[in-house]
């Protein structure tokens, strides 16, 4: 059955304390913990001297204290503020940086609304204040004091996602798009399971040493855990496909028979998830629905 997904979830660390997190990085961790961000954001300062700052996060006077006391122990300025996406625990400190700092935001774009419209207006975290003040697409490359870092659009998770690589040390920061203690969240209407499955499976091309999420610690061996997140997800859309098969044909229905092992007040948040799968399912012709595309419908095999 299922492959095993290889988690690895210990992160050492001290709040608002720099420590070195791979060849050129250092990465700071911020106070907001939770279920969906491990022991909090992890803000990465990458070069020396003018470094480069991936994912800010949240908008906490306390962190964006502990990055400038991290820059100023050794003298240093910013140069560059990035963000992977437009979430609130990544992008939320980047315009108390960039007033601070005086260096540029730069992000893939604004939070979007997405291809499908909106199921309730509840999208936990989504940043709509924060602007880019410069815009990077696929292949866009920032090089500083020891680094030179390469943009990857990278949707699924967000619609305006970007992954970082990093030559110096073959790193790529990966944001929310994997993380090593915990599968992604991907929640219509901006999160799109589709977009989602074809980031990570391009991510399987690539030679990355290491991978930096924003959450959690660092995956020294990231292949296999892609490639079991991507077979986590068919393993999901194989049995929503089986329970319509099998004659259900509505979403908390599903829910229920392929969660059944799950606490049920997680079946909110799973009927997002499978949504999700519909979506791209319907996508690619492989569900039909005689209604809207939303959670309320019914839906049958093709
Ligand atoms: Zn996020």
């Amino acid at each position: 059955m299922a492959r095993e997904i290889p988690y690895v979830k210990e992160l050492r660390f001290e709040y608002g304390q720099p420590a070195v997190a791979a060849p050129n990085v250092r990465r700071v961790v911020a106070k907001n913990p939770s279920p969906f961000t491990h022991a909090g954001s992890g803000t990465y300062l990458i070069g020396q001297g003018r470094v480069a700052v991936i994912d800010p996060g949240p908008a906490q006077a306390e962190h964006v204290d502990a990055l400038l006391d991290a820059l100023a122990l050794n003298g240093e300025q910013v140069a560059h503020i990035l963000v992977t996406h437009t979430h609130l625990d990544h992008s939320g400190a980047a315009p108390l940086l960039a007033a601070k700092t005086g260096a540029p935001t730069f992000g893939f774009g604004p939070h979007a609304q997405g291809r499908h419209q909106p199921e309730d207006k509840v999208e936990a975290g989504a940043d709509w204040e924060f602007k880019p003040q410069r815009l990077l697409a696929e292949g866009d490359v920032l090089e500083g004091d020891g680094y030179t870092l390469t943009a990857l659009h990278t949707p699924g998770h967000c619609s305006n996602h970007l992954c970082f690589s990093l030559r110096e040390g073959n790193t790529l920061f990966t944001g929310d798009h994997v993380m090593g203690w915990a599968t992604s969240v991907i929640v219509p209407p901006d999160g799109d399971m589709g977009d989602y499955l074809e980031s990570l499976t391009r991510l399987l091309s690539r030679d990355d040493a290491r991978y930096l999420p924003t959450h959690g610690p660092v995956i020294d061996d990231p292949k296999p855990l892609v490639a079991a997140y991507i077979e986590h997800r068919r393993e999901r859309e194989a049995q929503l496909l089986a329970a319509l098969g099998g004659g259900l044909r509505r979403i908390p229905d599903v829910v229920e028979a392929i969660y059944k092992d799950v606490p049920s007040y997680l079946h909110p948040a799973a009927a997002r998830s499978i949504f999700a799968h519909v979506l791209d399912l319907h996508a690619r012709g492989r569900i039909g629905t005689d209604a809207a595309l939303s959670l309320d419908a019914e839906y049958y095999r093709t």
